[in-house]
């Protein structure tokens, strides 16, 4: 609400005001115009000593709408919203430039009430009763009707976010359900199969040669690993963007993490015929992160190269001691690569190339590795691989020795 130099002025309390000249005196809360506003301050309460005018203090700061309706450009603002025309004083020498103006304001005063007799003679003579709401109980109105329509827009659009994000989650719910099922079918045909051919007397596989039953169990662990990420993707699509991420840092070996999620990750790029290039020095130290995160981005990244390589390409992977406080890890293909224009867009959430709508995926991957690399202080980027592809970097704190 309007702070008010006479009147206790409430949400609920409209302003009547008696004195036909009424000013607002709009300020900001910067150090640099402090001293400015309190010699206006100080000029306009010796003015009131003598002759009675209405004075309201507005902070833009907390009222921006009020500062919109009157377009201003500039704090401090004098503003005459009463008698019109509209005037206002704004620049650094508003006190002299009031000097200048006052006399006329006040010749402005004499004319309104002097029509304003010849109104009200007026309508008495029709037998109405005149009445005195003052302008500045309707600037507040008016103030009130944009805050509330701002309110509005930004309700409006947080609505249209939300509606967004609820489409967009059922979208990825849907598609993680049919994706499901092709993992799950595969586990319940290795495992039918393998418990058809059980016999519990002898605890042996019948009819199942040995290099079978291995085949059969790996297939039922390697489906089931897929489901787990299909579920942990789910998950992570369940939750608000905004959660902070908890981080459990340690000291952690980063080149056999890698190395853990390359083997966990084999039948994959494998199934692709994809070459994997691995350049992690024996001396590279040990990092102060979470390493289930960190497992995280490292599978966001390969499954990512192992997605958009075409069949036969190469992976590399490398590590480097970058600086005596950082190491910096990237993941490189030789795939389609990403344009420039997309190298910073890809990170947010949702983003997909349009080029690869094809391709299985719902855009969270590289948010989700950004999120968790910016949570452990480190940076993560892509640029172009020499042999053109996406070579992904992020970086790291060293463990501290
Ligand atoms: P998703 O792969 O599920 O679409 P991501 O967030 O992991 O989501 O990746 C965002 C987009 O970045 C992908 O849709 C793809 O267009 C592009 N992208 C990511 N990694 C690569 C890569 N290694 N090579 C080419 N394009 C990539």
């Amino acid at each position: 609400m309007l702070k008010h130099d006479y009147m206790q002025v409430s949400q609920d309390q409209p302003i009547y005001s008696e004195a036909p000249l009424q000013l607002l005196l709009f300020v900001d809360g910067r150090p640099k115009s402090r001293q400015q506003v309190q010699r206006i301050r100080t000029y306009l309460k010796a003015l009131q000593a003598e002759y009675k005018f209405e004075l309201q203090i507005i902070d833009v700061g907390q009222q921006p709408y009020l500062a919109e309706h009157f377009k201003l450009v500039a704090t401090p603002a004098l503003i005459k919203i009463h008698p019109e025309p509209r005037q206002i004083l704004a620049g650094s020498n508003i006190i002299a430039q009031l000097k200048t103006w006052w006399p006329r304001w006040q010749t402005a005063v004499d004319t309104y009430l002097k029509l304003q007799e010849d109104i009200t003679e007026r309508i008495d003579e029709n037998g109405r009763v005149s009445s005195s709401k003052s302008t500045i109980n309707s600037i507040a109105v008016s103030a009130e009707l944009m805050r509330l329509s701002d309110e509005i827009f930004r309700l409006k659009q947080e609505q249209d976010k939300l509606q967004e994000q609820i489409q967009f989650k059922d979208r990825v719910i849907a598609i993680l359900a049919h994706d499901l099922r092709n993992p799950l079918t595969a586990v319940a045909i290795a495992i039918e199969t393998l418990q058809s051919n059980y016999n519990p007397e002898t605890g042996d596989f019948e009819r199942l040669k040995p290099a079978m039953t291995a085949h059969l169990l790996k297939q039922a662990r390697s489906q089931t690993k897929i489901i787990d990420r299909m579920i942990a993707d789910l998950l992570q699509v369940g939750r608000s963007n905004d959660i902070e991420l908890p981080i459990i840092p340690q000291k952690t070996d980063l080149g056999q993490l890698c190395l853990s999620v390359l083997e966990e990750l084999r039948d994959r790029y494998t199934a692709k015929l994809l070459e994997i290039e691995t350049d992690i020095p024996k001396d590279l130290p040990s990092v102060y992160a979470d390493p289930e995160r960190i497992r995280q981005v490292l599978v966001n990244l390969l499954d990512n190269a192992i997605k958009y390589t075409p069949k036969g390409g190469k992976i590399s992977l490398a590590g480097l001691h970058r600086t005596t406080q950082k190491v910096q890890f990237s993941v490189g293909d030789n795939g389609p690569g990403i344009p420039v224009e997309n190298r910073d867009r890809i990170f947010e959430n949702h983003y997909r190339l349009q080029r690869d709508e094809g391709t299985e995926g719902y855009g969270i991957g590289l948010c989700l590795c950004q999120r968790i690399i910016r949570a452990h202080y480190g940076q993560i980027w892509v640029d172009s691989a020499p042999n053109g592809g996406a070579w992904f970097h992020f970086t790291l704190p060293v463990y501290p020795s």
